[in-house]
């Protein structure tokens, strides 16, 4: 059965990472007294990426750096001290034909005046047969979750990927492994000169560029990682007990199902400077509109702008 949560929320915001709830501390302060849903989209968890990410050095304010799970309960905490709301429900459709617009889970419906649409973005896997078949069985796209498992310790491990993530992966994961096979389909990376740099100073760290996964095989557990040289066309045994996967994000606005405007990739467009998307009412925030930044800070600060926008919509509308 669907409950009705009957109430119109002035407010909602959907999205937990640093932008829906930089959101909500701003919403918060202003009297908005907004409901913040919280979903599972990103790594089957509240918080969005930072709960899978390890060490964040770039944050402002954390000169000794903070780990992602604590920047989020950082934020959140501080958006509780202004009575934000929480619920924990994945919305799995919207209709913005009416107003107040609804929002559907799965067995509840809410109806709010305004929106801000903070979902974020989650990671992406190969689409091999091979990586089906051993999905869970050594494969994972998050090493901070899985990378300290016994059965990694003191193994050879690949990650797949060239950018940032992959080397922030492979840096996590060669405190726990033998060694790191990072595995890059093209002949240079596309991380930063920063991250790149601490590649080189880790000896445990062997690049393979211009190579893709051929084939994978083992009883239960992956054992043999084939790769292939996709300028040779030679393939080269890895015996490796893990592949972590690091090969960029797809936005997570599939529950929108159109309802407004998103760009090629499936990004939310909004009206830039400001955080307005294609529907009056609806504001959009953090890495669910943005392709190209996608960092905490960038996503927070699109959050608190995201929030002043709503503001004064609901100022304009004299929904008080
Ligand atoms: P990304 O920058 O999009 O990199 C994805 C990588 O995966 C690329 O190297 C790409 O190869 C590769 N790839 C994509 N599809 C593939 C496929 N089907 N097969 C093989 N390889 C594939 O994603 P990201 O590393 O997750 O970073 C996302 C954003 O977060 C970036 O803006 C990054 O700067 C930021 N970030 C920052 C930090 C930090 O500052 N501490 C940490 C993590 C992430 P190509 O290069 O050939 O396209």
């Amino acid at each position: 059965m669907v409950e009705n949560t009957s109430q119109e929320e002035k407010i909602i915001i959907i999205g937990s990472g640093p932008s829906g709830l930089t959101a909500a501390i701003y919403a918060a302060r202003a009297g908005l007294s907004p409901l913040l849903i919280e979903g599972f989209q990103s790594g089957g968890q509240p918080g969005g990426q930072l709960m899978t990410t390890t060490e964040v050095e770039n944050f402002p304010g954390f000169e000794n750096g903070i780990m992602g799970p604590e920047l989020i309960e950082r934020i959140k905490a501080q958006a509780q001290r202004f009575q934000t709301r929480f619920v924990s429900e994945d919305i799995e459709k919207v209709d913005f034909t009416s107003k107040p617009f609804s929002l559907f889970s799965g067995s509840k419906t809410w109806k709010t005046h305004c929106l801000i649409i903070a979902t974020g973005a989650s990671a992406n896997i190969l689409d091999h047969p091979a990586v089906k078949k051993y999905w869970g069985k050594g494969i994972s796209a998050c090493a901070t979750c899985d990378g300290a498992l016994p059965v990694f310790r003191n193994k050879p491990i690949c990650v797949i990927g060239g950018g940032d993530s992959a080397i922030e992966e492979a840096q996590f994961l060669s405190r726990f492994a033998s060694r790191i096979y990072l595995i890059h389909r093209r002949d240079k990376f596309r991380a930063s000169k920063a991250m790149q740099d601490k590649l080189l100073s880790n000896s445990k760290i062997e690049a393979v560029f211009d190579s893709v996964i051929e084939d994978i095989s083992g009883s239960n557990f992956v054992e043999i990682v084939k790769v292939k040289n996709v300028n040779t066309g030679q393939i080269t045994e890895i015996q490796a007990k893990g592949i972590f996967m690091a090969i960029g994000h797809t936005p997570n606005t599939a529950f929108l199902n159109n309802s407004l405007e998103l760009d090629e990739k499936k990004y939310i467009r909004v009206k830039h400077p400001t955080t307005a998307t294609s529907v009056d009412g609806v504001f959009a925030c953090g890495d669910v509109t943005d392709p190209r930044y996608r960092q905490a800070i960038s996503a927070a600060g699109s959050g608190c702008c995201a929030a002043l926008d709503a503001e004064k919509w609901l100022s304009e509308k004299g929904i008080e």
